[in-house]
C-alpha cells in the first residue's frame, strides 16, 4: 500500500554500500521507518529528503516488515540548523528525545506538532536552549511521566511559595516542605516557567530570552527527572555538556534580557 506521509527525518542511518533507513516521525501515521533504496548514491533524488531534520512529504510503500520510501520532496531542509554548531546539537537532543519515548506506527498529534514547532523555531533562530525545555518538559507525558504543576501535590494549596519536590514529581508548598526534605526551593516565575514549558505551545510563546542560569536551572530539575523515573540514557546529551562546558566553541550572541 503507497501512502503519502508528512514528516521529519529523526534518524538516517547507513544500510549496505548505498541504501539508508530513515525514520520519520509523520503527522498522518506517528513514527514510521522506511527502507531508502540508493539514498547514498551521489545522484539519488533520496540524497536531500533523507537528511537528517529535513521536513518533507513523502511517498512510503508499506508492506509486511519495513516500508520503503519511495519519493520524497523536500518542504524545509533546516538548513540553519545544518549549519549552526549549537541549533545542530539541541536538535539533535530533541528528536533523540522524540525517537526513544514513542513507539513505531503510533501516531500521537501532540508529538508531532511539538517536534515540527521546535524544529522550526530552532531553523528560525529562536534559542535552540529554550526550545529544548518545552520539549524536555512535554516529552515527560509521553515518557508517562505526569508532574503535577498546577497545585502543591500534598495538599492541593494553590497559594503560598513553592519548591520542586522529585519525590512527589511535581510543587509542593512551605506548608508540606516538610514532607520532603530534598525538594528544590524555586521562585514564583521559575514557577510560572516550568508551567509554560509543559503546556504551552511553543508557537503562543514568541521570543523567550532566558538568563543562562535560569535555564540551567530548570533543565537540571527535568533532566533529574529522565534519570530517576525514566532512566533512559540519551547520547546526544555528551556532547551538549560538552558545548556547555566549553562556550568559546561557540559564537558570541547577543546578550540575554529577562
Ligand atoms: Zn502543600
Amino acid at each position: 500500500m503507497m501512502n503519502k506521509w508528512e514528516g521529519i527525518v529523526i534518524r538516517s542511518i547507513p544500510y549496505g554500500e548505498s541504501n539508508s533507513i530513515v525514520t520519520l516521525y509523520t503527522k498522518e501515521a506517528g513514527k514510521v521507518t522506511a527502507m531508502a533504496r540508493g539514498a547514498k548514491k551521489p545522484r539519488s533524488k533520496l540524497v536531500a529528503v533523507t537528511q537528517l531534520f529535513t521536513y518533507g512529504s513523502y511517498l512510503i510503500r508499506k508492506g509486511r516488515g519495513m516500508g520503503t520510501l519511495e519519493q520524497g520532496e523536500q518542504i524545509n531542509s533546516m538548513r540553519f540548523i545544518r549549519e549552526d554548531l549549537e541549533a545542530m546539537a539541541y536538535t539533535s537532543y530533541i528528536v533523540e528525545i522524540v525517537d526513544r519515548l514513542t513507539e513505531e506506527n503510533e501516531r500521537r498529534q501532540g508529538v508531532y506538532t511539538l517536534l515540527y514547532e521546535a524544529l522550526n523555531a530552532i531553523n528560525e533562530q529562536y534559542d535552540p536552549e529554550a526550545i529544548s525545555l518545552f520539549v524536555e518538559w512535554k516529552m515527560l507525558t509521553v515518557g508517562g511521566i505526569h508532574p503535577i504543576l498546577h497545585e502543591c501535590a500534598h495538599c492541593h494549596a494553590t497559594e503560598g511559595e513553592f519548591a520542586f519536590s522529585f519525590r512527589a514529581i511535581g510543587f509542593i508548598c512551605h506548608r508540606c516542605f516538610h514532607t520532603d526534605k530534598y525538594s528544590v526551593r524555586i521562585t514564583p516565575n521559575q514557577l510560572k516557567l516550568i508551567r509554560t514549558f509543559a503546556t504551552v505551545p511553543i508557537s503562543s510563546v514568541g521570543d523567550l530570552t532566558l538568563k543562562k542560569e535560569t535555564k540551567m536551572f530548570l533543565k537540571k530539575i527535568v533532566r533529574t527527572i529522565y534519570d530517576e523515573q525514566l532512566g533512559v540514557y540519551f547520547k546526544t546529551r555528551a556532547f551538549l555538556d560538552q558545548l556547555e562546558t566549553s562556550p568559546n566553541l561557540l559564537p558570541i550572541k547577543k546578550a540575554p534580557k529577562e
